[in-house]
């Protein structure tokens, strides 16, 4: 279903940047990361780039390192309260991520570093909120949207309804966390891949690893 599209080697991300990316906190593979820089740099024309889902800036970084090469924007959605799965308790619970003020995870300080740290800090504008409340603020056409926030069902299907319809003509929608198979992993993030591929609005281009790639028709 997902066969390999571009080689990693093909990629020619900033080395810097690179590096940050490799040394940050996150959730997201080499392979898949260097896929989303070659989609942001070749799709950043369009209009900006959002992604859903930042957390310490893993995927910032390399979407972010594409988009400044290509003379565009990023802009990086996220509430900074973690998901289900980072809360205190929880199995990806980071304690450095913990505001002992709020009680609360509070992921923003290390993105902000993160972007610092990259040179991304005039490419890559940061939105502390909910990802539907975000969207009331955005209006499209978009180059691309990288859809990697909440897993629960409702939170995966607000991020598909207030973020697909703003792809521009010829853009991207990218889904993370791809399970085909339900034992390996939650099935909210393909279900809204599917989705998005059941609505006619857009053609399935090769995937990488469990990054899902749509482009709006
Ligand atoms: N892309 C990141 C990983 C994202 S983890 C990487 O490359 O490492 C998921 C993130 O989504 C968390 O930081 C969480 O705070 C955020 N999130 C979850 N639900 C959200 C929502 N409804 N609105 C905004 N952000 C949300
Ligand atoms: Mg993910």
């Amino acid at each position: 279903m997902f066969a390999a599209a571009r080689s990693a080697k093909t990629s020619c991300v900033d080395a810097h940047a690179h590096r940050i990316a490799l040394a940050c906190k996150g959730f997201l593979d080499d392979e898949e990361g260097l896929r989303l820089h070659d989609l942001g740099r070749a799709h950043a024309h369009l209009g900006p780039v959002v992604e859903v889902g930042s957390y310490c800036g893993k995927s910032s970084v390399y979407l972010g390192a594409g988009v400044k090469a290509a003379g565009g924007l990023l802009l990086c959605v996220d509430h900074h309260r973690g998901s289900e799965e980072h809360q205190v308790g929880e199995e990806y619970h980071d304690p450095d991520l913990f505001d002992a003020r709020t009680g609360r995870v509070d992921s923003l300080p290390e993105l902000r570093r993160t972007l610092h740290a990259a040179g991304l800090e005039q490419t890559a504008v940061p939105i502390v909120a909910p990802s539907p409340v975000a969207a009331r603020v955005v209006a499209g056409p978009l180059g691309m949207v990288f859809i990697d926030g909440g897993h629960s069902h409702a939170a995966a299907h607000a991020d598909y309804e207030a973020w697909s319809g703003k792809v521009a003509p010829g853009g991207i929608l990218a889904i993370h966390d791809l399970f085909p198979d339900p034992s390996t992993g939650g099935q909210a993030p393909i279900e809204i891949y599917r989705r998005g591929l059941g609505s006619g609005l857009f053609d399935e281009l090769p995937g990488t690893k469990t990054l899902g790639v749509l482009r709006r028709r």
